[in-house]
């Protein structure tokens, strides 16, 4: 078998339906524009099509520009959300779907039970039919805090897609699937591709308006570009 190049799908993946999800459908964010960038075609299609949608935010997104002066981390944290509502706005989902649970950024995997506890209590306005969490193994400490604090902790029986957002980018061969670990399943954005992109938009301390941390985080314009035209990428485990 060929080893896997970065941004190559695996070459069995199969289409993802979204009329085969059943709601109410919740897409979970470690971050404010998680959400947008591995799952806004998708999301915007299930919101086009009346399929409920509710959107839970993990962290407080407060780590992304440490040194700015201009947005010190109480400002970053109120603007980040307001960006986050804003970008599911855009897909369809409106703010009274929306619950922030205002973890520390960077730092997840050292509350798993606080989030647990917090995610039960958010899932109980609209029980889970159809769960959309990142990828146990994309490659970001927070994204993988995230699989491993809910994966088990979902409440009743629902479907769980796990999607990817660094994957594609830094993912090295074993953050993969394995061969018969999981399904692939892809959605292109085809017709939600503009949609996805202002969703996106919507992150604007993300995407360089804040000037005055030279480390702090920036969204690459390629990793948006790719994100917009290629297939969104998901895996089922035990489908
Ligand atoms: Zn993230």
């Amino acid at each position: 078998m060929a080893a896997r190049v970065n941004g190559t799908p695996p070459r069995q993946a199969g289409l993802l339906d979204p009329a085969a999800l059943t709601g109410p459908v919740w897409v979970v964010a470690p971050h404010p524009d998680d959400e947008a960038l591995g799952c806004g075609a998708l999301i915007a299609a299930l919101t086009d099509a009346g399929q409920e949608v509710w959107a839970l935010l993990l962290s407080d997104g407060g780590f992304s520009h440490p040194a700015s002066a201009a947005y010190p981390r109480e400002r970053l944290v109120r603007t980040r959300l307001a960006e986050w509502r804003a970008g599911l706005a855009v897909l369809g989902v409106p703010a009274e779907r929306t619950a922030a649970l205002g973890f520390p950024d960077g730092a997840l995997a050292g509350h798993a039970q606080e989030i647990q506890e917090a995610a039960r209590a958010a899932f109980r306005a609209a029980p889970p039919a159809t769960v959309l969490l990142p990828w146990g193994r994309d490659p970001h400490p927070d994204h993988r805090a995230a699989w491993a604090t809910l994966h088990a902790a979902l409440p009743g029986p629902c479907r769980v897609l796990l999607y990817t957002v660094w994957l594609q980018e830094r993912g090295q061969e074993g953050d993969w699937p394995a061969p018969g670990e999981a399904r692939t399943l892809t959605f292109p954005p085809s017709g939600w591709a503009d949609r996805k992109a202002a969703a996106i938009a919507a992150h604007a301390t993300q995407l360089g308006t804040i000037t005055d941390d030279p480390g702090g985080f920036t969204l690459a314009p390629d990793m948006i570009a790719r994100a917009v035209r290629e297939p969104e990428t998901y895996f089922e485990v035990n489908p």
